[in-house]
């Protein structure tokens, strides 16, 4: 169960792009506290200097700043690497529906770059984040590998690219790739602000500072919010992981399912509020209901996720509590 057992040669490096994000800084602190080397790659477009400022200190962390739009960069960033951990993109559906140009570059050209860096440099294994979004329109619950519809948003087709690419340069090139199809992920460190904030840091924050959320739609939608540790778990089995698993994109997620309106109400009693929401139109490119079959991950990777959405959420509140200004 879970990471804290994961075991890799003594010196092994890590490099962690879009490391001073959410995910890429947990990522940074738990190779770190498993006793490697970590290398983060940021360019700090979306992500902050104070998610990894605590580990500036720390033995064995290196901090780049610098973007993957730049080929040499990541030549540089790749070097004497043993496995890429590659976060970098820029989120949210809704951004991507307005700025198709840019999400191409930085998405698609930008995880092209580290592929290419990866193999040249003779990186063991490239595991890259993709994203429940590549699912579109396909109606079937759960999601399951090879069941993809037509996708909704250009955030969702970069991702689709990437994990072409990625079956691509394995079969090509023989590159060890891995695409983990993220669903929801929540916990501490997400961003609560800015117009395309995730649903739960940005509740938990306007509730604790007394003020109205605003639910897209009729709050019946649901999601697969997964904690973050099963994320860290994923990634890390993934650098573990045989042949026979690469090339692939795996789901990751705890295999819930939760209602938008049922997390507000949880985090209401939680934070000992009574704040009624705003509820405002559906976002465009939105999917109604999402939630993922984990079996491949768990045959394929030996990925066993530790936290249901109950263990997780208590912890993200918690952490919020203490951390939010
Ligand atoms: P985040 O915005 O917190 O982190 C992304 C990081 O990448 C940021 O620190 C940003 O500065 C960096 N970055 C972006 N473009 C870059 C560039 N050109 N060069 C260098 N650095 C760059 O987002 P996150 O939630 O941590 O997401 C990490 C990855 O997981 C992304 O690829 C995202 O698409 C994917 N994902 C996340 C979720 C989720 O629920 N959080 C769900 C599905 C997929």
């Amino acid at each position: 169960m879970g990471y804290f057992d994961v075991k890799f040669p003594r010196d092994s490096k890590f490099l962690v792009t879009g490391g001073a994000g959410f995910i890429g800084s947990n990522l940074c602190e738990a190779i770190l506290n498993l006793g490697y080397k970590v290398i983060c790659l940021d360019d700090l477009s979306t992500g902050r200097q104070e998610n990894i400022a605590f580990l500036a200190k720390r033995d064995g962390y290196v901090f780049l700043r610098g973007d993957i739009k730049d080929f040499n960069t990541c030549m540089r960033a790749c070097a004497g690497v043993d496995y890429v951990l590659h976060q970098a993109a820029w989120g949210s559906v809704p951004r991507s529906v307005k700025m198709p140009l840019f999400y191409e570059e930085n998405n698609i050209k930008g995880t092209l770059n580290m592929m290419e860096a990866a193999r040249r440099n003779g990186v063991k294994k490239f595991v890259y984040a993709s994203s429940s979004s590549v699912y579109g329109d396909h109606p079937t619950l759960p999601k399951v590998e090879g069941q993809e519809g037509k996708l909704l948003s250009p955030y969702a087709l970069t991702k689709r690219v990437c994990e072409e690419y990625g079956n691509l340069y394995f079969r090509l090139y023989g590159l060890k790739t891995y695409g983990l199809r993220y669903f929801n992920v929540f916990g501490r460190r997400q961003d609560p602000d800015g117009a395309y904030a995730a649903v739960i840091p940005k509740f938990i924050k306007m509730l604790l500072h007394g003020e109205r959320p605003t639910i897209n739609g009729d709050g019946r939608q649901s999601r697969d919010f997964t904690y973050i540790d099963n994320v860290i778990e994923a990634n890390l089995k993934c650098c573990l992981a045989g042949d026979e698993a690469a090339g692939e994109a795996f789901n990751i997620a705890y295999g819930g399912r939760e209602y938008l309106i049922d997390i507000y109400n949880d985090l209401c009693r939680a934070l000992e509020v009574s704040i009624e929401p705003v509820f405002g139109p559906d976002r465009v490119g939105d999917i109604k209901h999402s939630n993922a079959d984990i079996s491949k991950a768990r045959k394929y990777l030996g990925y066993a996720p530790d936290y249901d959405f109950r263990n997780g959420i208590k912890l993200a509140i918690d952490w919020y509590k203490e951390n939010l200004r």
